[in-house]
């Protein structure tokens, strides 16, 4: 079958820019479409073509047309959700007999809101294993009516998904990901500031933690799936001589042991890249030494979410987490010599002033890779 795996086009102006018409906020990098090549990576046999619509926002027709897909999956976060279903759209304009099948977060979550005409399937979770049993079946002309995880649309009807149950199996592990069906986009993906080119890994699914206002155990069922570490050094290689590498993980260190094994694999390794990762502030007080170590293996700048300026904030968000350990973080990953780029969940109550204690930190804490 003839696939055309989607990537949404940006979303046009943020809500700072939109609401408050702040426009100094600047993407720091572009990235590549890897929740794409990894499910490409399991469609063996079949003819996978990736359009990514943040660098060619204009070539959705031309491509319907070019490639003359028999599936289209399209995925996206929340804010893509509107662009995703006018994709949906304009491919069932183009053929009515093309299957289209939505994933990612949004879908996941709220897959109420993709319960329309232009899609015919909806995807939750990790998809990897679900996508390829998907176009088995339907390639078999086998009922799709009870797949795992998997709904078939009914508009204006109740959607059901059947129960699905994600455990390592779901990573494929022996399948890599196809980043070979990017190549003629790799130039775009780039880390902005310094102008390199980034690629990205992934070493783990899922967060042992449970922030209520957070997504990610909700894709895994609430484990943590982490790739075996030959799959990870893997899939870095086939990045070749591309010198950064973001560890596309919601949390690269939500096992001590996994994150220590990997990263005295890699040191081993001989690879030398540079490597963005998140981690929580707790693991890096907890464990300073791993971050030293990560740091000789390459480690660049960790993504924190610090989330809020308050115990009482951090504990209404079931951060299991305290402001003097996010403080202490801080000095940590200084004195190692690792970039922080810290996120906050901004508060339509905070006054100028809650913000205050922050500035300090705010102006030694780089937002901007060095
Ligand atoms: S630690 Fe991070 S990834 Fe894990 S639940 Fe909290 S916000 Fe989500």
């Amino acid at each position: 079958m003839k696939i055309l795996l989607i990537n949404p086009p940006n979303s046009g102006r943020s809500i700072p820019e939109e609401e408050y018409g702040i426009d100094s906020l600047k993407p720091i990098f572009r990235g590549e479409p890897l929740a794409l090549e990894v499910l490409a990576g399991n469609l063996t046999g079949h003819e996978v073509m990736i359009l990514d619509l943040k660098v060619e926002p204009e070539q959705l027709g031309q491509t319907l047309t070019d490639f003359g897909p028999g599936l289209v999956g399209i995925t996206g976060m929340t804010c893509e959700a509107n662009a995703m279903l006018a994709i949906s759209e304009t491919v069932k304009n183009h053929r009515q007999d093309i299957i289209v099948v939505v994933g990612g977060i949004h879908a996941s979550m709220a897959g109420d809101f993709f319960n329309r005409a232009s899609i015919d399937y909806i995807v939750r979770g990790i998809a990897k294993a679900s996508l390829r049993l998907l176009v088995d079946s339907i390639e078999a002309g086998k009922t799709t009516a009870a797949l795992p995880g998997i709904a078939r649309t009914a508009p204006g009807k109740k959607l059901t998904f059947p129960p699905k149950k994600y455990s390592t199996l779901d990573l494929v592990e022996a399948q890599p990901p196809r980043y070979d069906l990017v190549e003629r986009y790799r130039d775009s993906y780039t880390l902005t500031s310094l102008d390199l080119n980034m690629g990205f890994v992934a070493t783990a699914f899922g967060c042992p933690f449970r922030c209520n206002f957070c997504c990610i155990r909700s894709l895994t069922d609430g484990k943590y799936l982490h790739h075996t570490v030959e799959s990870v050094l893997r899939d870095i290689k086939l990045l070749g001589d591309i010198p950064v590498i973001r560890l596309l993980d919601a949390n690269t260190f939500g096992s001590i042991n996994q994150a220590t094994t990997l990263c005295t694999a890699i040191k081993k390794s001989g690879i030398n890249k540079q490597f963005l990762a998140d981690v929580r502030s707790d693991t890096v007080v907890n464990h300073p030494q791993l971050m030293q170590a990560w740091h000789e293996a390459g480690l660049r700048a960790v993504i924190i979410g610090f989330e809020e300026i308050s115990d009482t904030g951090l504990r209404g968000m079931n951060k299991a987490n305290k402001v003097a350990t996010n403080t202490r973080a801080i000095e940590i990953l200084h004195e190692i010599g690792i970039t922080i780029v810290g996120d906050f969940i901004i508060s339509p109550w905070y006054k100028e002033a809650d913000l205050m204690p922050w500035n300090a930190t705010l102006i030694v804490m780089p937002l901007i890779y060095p």
